[in-house]
């Protein structure tokens, strides 16, 4: 690689190094892809007297001023803000911050002139700016010559703002500090820098080259310049995701040779025929599906999706019929012990006339228990195995896995998939490559199924079964719960059943646990003493939460009080009321599954949303004080906007795409654990069209050139063998 190390840069000793290094920044190659983080628009200079015009804009707002006096303020109950009065020759503005005050006040001079940027607010009958960007643009002598600043006022730029540290700052080394050494670098060194991309690549989308890119993306010549750069990199940074998906397809694709199961089974169909139900059309299509990849010698790499309550577990439980008369065992893993208890009880039932050896592994089983399934699975007698992560420690041992069937997949990681399906190699019989099905009731919007899950093939139940009424879903206040405890009463005396859900995070889940089961108790004992009510949560071993969903399916139970244990695949259709207790603490996905645990069956079903009072009350009507009131702020707006989706739609596709734009692709469900690069400049959310573009050329280059030999593409080739090492070493286990 030509990566020079940084300490040979011009005002980059060891000191300043280090701590770059800190900041992840090991090489030249490493500063340039240190991308900024915003922009200062000095473009279009704002003069104060017209901000009070602008109150209500929303993107940012420059203005140039000089620094007439500065403070720190303490206010009631001791916070402390710093406010700095700027004027230009219109009025006058305050900049507040609230963090950082001690280094605010080092930083500023009065009498010097700074570019201020953000949004302007009232406050005490003056205009403020709260946390603005900012940059000076009078300048000390240190860096005068280093950076051409002539005209400053003047000249339309845009300025680039680093995220910085305070160990950063401390060796100068914050946003313009930064700026300074990433501007002589690219001055000196951009020559180290390779196109990434094909020649023919780069002319069909109309991009511009890698050097003009990263310059371009740190010192933009205009607005214009600065989104070339941007789509550029962007473009770079998803087709590379996408060749790392389209090998890791293939791999599994092309090079392994798996089973080819004989499809026609007996077992399966007499399953069908004892059932209840018809099999929607849905259904029926997704088995011919899955079936056609079951019967060729390709390992089947399979996404079954469906909305909760769709039926993917007797899809699921086709599959493996097929795979079990092949001669094959078949592994079934949940993420939960309730859950897979209850696949357990589920898939027995459905067997009951069909003879096939069952067996539930999960942690906490009593030893002589453990020791009998783990030799019946070793043996092969054991034909379907139900489990959670217990089924991937090392102890598990299968004779001849032939299918693996993973639920709920968004709970899980590539690399426990990966752990799975090694087992099968590992078989002690007949090891295979086996046929993997991962099924998901989580919705995901196209564009994150597009990364995620781009090595799959995708199958979608589209319709759900008939007979089911939709789901009612309505929101009550705090002081509405007695309204809603005569509600449950009411449907309980009609036979039906309730899940009453208390919240239950990792964070607090001592403090919430307490409240949950306070809750239960006077539940119990005052509101609903004379009903059978129960208690479940996480905590509780596995045999007693067995024991309370068992009573619960069977009907002795009328009120069952839950944490967030229940929140995936629990089918009791008998259950037709679900109320959710300080629904403004869960997530969207958590809100849509928990509602998803009704409407099961032929009844009605209720879902109730009870909330504290404030969530919805009007916006504050002055700006927030502090910074952790502006926190606040934006969790009650975050909280509201969930609240008012989940009571607007039952479609969990649309649900998806809100719950995205509110968390962001990094935290929603799975990303940080796809075993797949962080996105640095791309947006999964928002560059759905680069992802698609960008897709499409490098699932097209992995089957014209798979080995990348072709002169075109050696500049591909030596990228993504020296760049993304990592990631290509789990395309092999991936
Ligand atoms: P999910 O897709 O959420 O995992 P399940 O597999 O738990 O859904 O199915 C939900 C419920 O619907 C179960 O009680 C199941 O037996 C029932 N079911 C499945 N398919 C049909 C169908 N075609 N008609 C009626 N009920 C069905
Ligand atoms: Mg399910």
């Amino acid at each position: 690689m030509k990566d020079e190390s940084l300490q040979y840069l011009h005002g980059v000793g060891p000191k300043r190094a280090a701590v770059l290094a800190s900041l992840g920044i090991h090489t030249i190659h490493d500063l340039f892809y240190y991308f900024p983080r915003n922009y200062l628009d000095r473009s279009h200079v704002t003069k104060i007297k017209d901000l009070r015009r602008l109150l209500f804009t929303d993107h940012d707002i420059t203005v140039v001023g000089k620094v007439v006096a500065m403070d720190t303020v303490r206010g009631r109950g001791g916070s402390a803000r710093f406010v700095l009065v700027l004027n230009d020759e219109t009025g006058s503005l305050d900049c507040v911050f609230f963090g950082g005050i001690q280094w605010f006040q080092k930083m500023f001079r009065v009498g010097e002139v700074l570019a201020v940027s953000g949004r302007p607010a009232m406050y005490g009958g003056r205009i403020q700016f709260v946390h603005p960007e900012f940059d000076r643009l009078s300048l000390d002598e240190e860096e005068e010559g280093e950076v051409d600043w002539s005209n400053a006022l003047n000249t339309g730029a845009i300025i680039p703002q680093y995220r910085s540290t305070e160990g950063a700052r401390r060796v100068r080394l914050d946003s313009r500090g930064l700026r300074r050494i990433i501007k002589r670098a690219l001055g000196e060194k951009l020559h180290v820098i390779d196109e990434t991309l094909s020649k023919s690549i780069l002319e069909k989308h109309e991009l511009v080259d890698a050097r003009h890119a990263l310059r371009s993306i740190h010192f933009p010549q205009g607005w214009n310049d600065l989104d070339r750069a941007r789509r550029r990199l962007k473009f770079d940074e998803l087709f590379y995701l996408q060749l790392l998906l389209a090998y890791r397809k293939r791999e599994v694709k092309l090079e392994q040779q798996g089973v080819s199961f004989v499809v026609k089974s007996k077992l399966a169909r007499q399953l069908v025929d004892s059932l209840p139900f018809e099999l929607t059309k849905a259904q029926k299509k997704v088995i011919r599906e899955i079936a056609s990849d079951m019967s060729s010698p390709r390992p089947m790499n399979r996404l079954l999706q469906g909305d909760v309550g769709s039926g993917k577990t007797i899809v699921a439980l086709i599959a493996m019929l097929i795979a079990i008369e092949n001669g094959y065992q078949t592994a079934f893993m949940a993420p939960t012990e309730i859950l897979s208890e209850q696949h357990f009880h589920t898939l027995r039932s459905f067997l009951k006339a069909i003879p096939v050896n069952v067996r539930l592994l999960i942690g906490g089983q009593r030893q002589r228990l453990r020791k009998d399934i783990l030799e019946d699975v070793k043996r092969g007698s054991a034909q379907l195995v139900v489990g959670t992560h217990a089924l991937i420690q090392e102890q598990v041992t299968f004779d001849q896995l032939g299918l693996v069937v993973i639920d709920e997949q968004h709970r899980f990681g590539v690399l426990q998939r990966a752990v799975l399906r090694e087992k099968a190699l590992k078989s002690s019989l007949r090891p295979v490559h086996p046929d993997v099905l991962v099924m998901t009731a989580t919705p995901i919007p196209r564009s994150l199924a597009m990364t995620v899950y781009g090595d799959l093939d995708v199958s979608i139940i589209n319709e759900m079964p008939e007979h089911r009424k939709p789901i009612r879903t309505i929101l009550r206040f705090d002081s509405q719960r007695e309204e809603v405890y005569e509600f449950v009463r009411q449907e309980v005396a009609k036979g039906r059943q309730v899940y009453i859900v208390y919240p239950l995070i990792e964070e607090s889940e001592k403090l919430d646990l307490q409240a949950a089961t306070k809750n239960f108790q006077r539940l119990r004992d005052e509101i609903f003493s004379d009903l059978d009510i129960e208690l479940i949560h996480g905590r509780m071993s596995p045999d007693a939460k067995d024991e309370i969903m068992s009573d619960f399916k069977l009907g002795k139970i009328n009120i069952l009080v839950a944490t967030t244990v229940i929140e995936v695949g629990i089918d009791v259709p008998n259950a037709t009321v679900m109320v959710i207790e300080n629904a403004e603490r869960f997530g969207l996905a958590q809100l849509h599954q928990l509602r998803g645990r009704v409407g099961r069956g032929s009844e009605q079903s209720y879902c109730i949303l009870v909330a504290k009072e404030k969530i919805l009350s009007a916006a504050l009507a002055r700006p927030p004080s502090s910074e952790a009131a502006f926190a606040e702020e934006v969790e009650r707006k975050k909280a509201e906007a969930r609240l008012k989706t989940i009571l607007k739609t039952i479609d969990g596709f649309k649900i998806a795409e809100v719950d995205l734009k509110l968390r962001g692709p990094g935290e929603f469900f799975g990303t940080k654990q796809s075993g797949l690069p962080e996105l640095q400049i791309a947006n999964i959310t928002t560059d759905g069209e680069i992802l698609s573009v960008a897709r499409k050329e490098a699932f097209h280059l992995v089957a014209d050139d798979p080995q990348l030999r072709r002169k075109e593409n050696q500049s591909v080739r030596k990228h993504f063998l020296e760049r993304y090492k990592n990631q290509l070493a789990l395309v092999k286990t991936g």
